[in-house]
């Protein structure tokens, strides 16, 4: 299942194409002084490691724009410069070979100037980010539309577009970022209402996990399901790795890029589980995180429920009366002693990995399903009922026949 998305104009960030039916790309930034070129470009290999395909980084000085001309040759993923207030370091940028470049049109305020950067953004044949925010808005629209609300984030947005249409630009995506949550959802409709142009989406000043990702997921996530967006960035109060990381999952989780690395379900654990299932994910998800196989891992508390619940998954563990049971897409293919489950799993994903699943259950033991079906049964007969179903129901007849007509 995949969402439909809005049909948008294409433009290319260096390689990386957004926009046009384009994979959505993710965005982040990098927190170095730009001048310090090693220092950066440590970071940028980071993020580009953690899933960023397009990496973001000041431009605020002369020495910042130096430091991009020598990073360009050896930047893994495209580079935008971010540009406030100096129209100037936006054509140094430019000189320095930058892939793209963002300006925000509250900080840049001078048509002349905004031109002037258009011209020689065609001229090098890059592309300019609209980057409106909420907290730096022109102040004349904070007076005309009374405050920051999605219809002055727009305005201001489309004033610019109005400049670079005037020079024939049209190189162009565009960002309306708000920190709060629905107020950015509402610019962005708006936005995606008035323009074909692809947008960038992110809660700007979303803050530290897990707050700050949960917005992030809440604002960007609504508004991919109704197929707008075309690149994304969370801005997190973080290393920004992990904002990369974040960025690449949700699109991950929507379906919207291929699988690169784990997808860990886990039971959330209830009273018949016979392990700490915290515990156990916790552990599987450090071990095969660090291995990057592009597999879905279950991590169930019973083996009661656990296989049947998680038969989606290429493999899963369900653990119980001191055994772990293996299963490959709902099937039990191995089970083992409970110290060695997770040892277990581990090799069995390699495995996977190596020779897909339909040769991993092939190879099953024979005598899994029938083993665990016996650790069921003694769990169901030793447990029972954990909802207590039929006490229950025998209780509310009683109080339903025992009323008077
Ligand atoms: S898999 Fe078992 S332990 Fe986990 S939530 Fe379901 S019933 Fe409870």
């Amino acid at each position: 299942m995949s969402f439909e998305r809005r049909n948008t104009r294409q433009l290319t960030v260096g390689s990386v194409p957004v926009g046009g039916g384009a994979p959505i790309s993710v965005q982040s930034m990098t927190t170095t002084k730009t001048d310090d070129v090693d220092g950066t470009l440590a970071q940028i290999y980071a993020l580009a490691g953690a899933g960023a395909d397009i990496v973001r980084v000041t431009c605020n000085t002369v020495e910042a724009a130096q430091g991009i001309a020598e990073m360009m040759p050896r930047s893994p993923v495209p580079i935008v410069a971010d540009i406030h207030f100096q129209y100037r370091l936006a054509l140094a940028a430019i000189e320095a070979g930058v892939s793209a470049l963002r300006l925000n049109p509250g900080n840049i305020r001078k048509e002349e100037h905004i031109k002037a950067v258009a011209r020689a953004a065609a001229d090098a044949g890059i592309p300019i980010r609209i980057g409106v925010n909420a907290g730096s808005l022109d102040k004349d629209l904070l007076e005309k539309f009374g405050g920051p609300v999605p219809e002055a984030l727009v305005a201001s947005a489309m004033t610019e577009v109005a400049y670079f249409d005037d020079v024939g630009f049209h190189d162009v995506k565009i960002s309306v970022k708000h920190s709060n949550v629905a107020l950015m959802v509402e610019s962005y409709r708006l936005l995606a209402d008035t323009t074909d142009y692809p947008l960038h989406l992110g809660v700007t000043e979303a803050g530290p996990p897990p707050g700050g990702l949960i917005k992030s997921v809440a604002g960007i996530a609504t508004l991919l399901s109704e197929g707008i967006g075309d690149t994304i960035r969370f801005s997190l109060t973080a290393d920004p790795v992990e904002e990369a990381k974040a960025g690449r999952s949700l699109l991950e989780y929507l379906g919207l890029r291929e699988r690169t690395g784990l997808d860990l379900i886990a039971c959330p654990s209830c009273g018949r589980a016979d392990v700490d299932v915290i515990k156990v994910a916790s552990e599987v998800n450090d071990r095969l995180t660090e291995m990057k196989l592009p597999i879905q891992v279950a991590v169930m508390g019973c083996v009661v429920n656990g296989p049947g619940e998680a038969r989606e998954a290429d493999l899963g563990l369900a653990a119980g009366k001191g055994k772990g049971h293996l299963f490959i897409k709902g099937e039990v293919v191995r089970v083992v002693p409970e110290s060695e489950m997770v040892d277990a799993l581990i090799e069995e994903a390699m495995l996977i990995a190596e020779q897909g699943t339909e040769a991993r259950l092939a190879a099953k033991d024979v005598t899994a399903a029938d083993l665990a079906q016996e650790t069921r049964i003694e769990l169901l007969t030793s447990q029972g009922d954990a909802n207590d179903a039929e006490r229950r129901r025998a209780a509310v007849a009683d109080v339903a026949r025992s009323g008077s007509d």
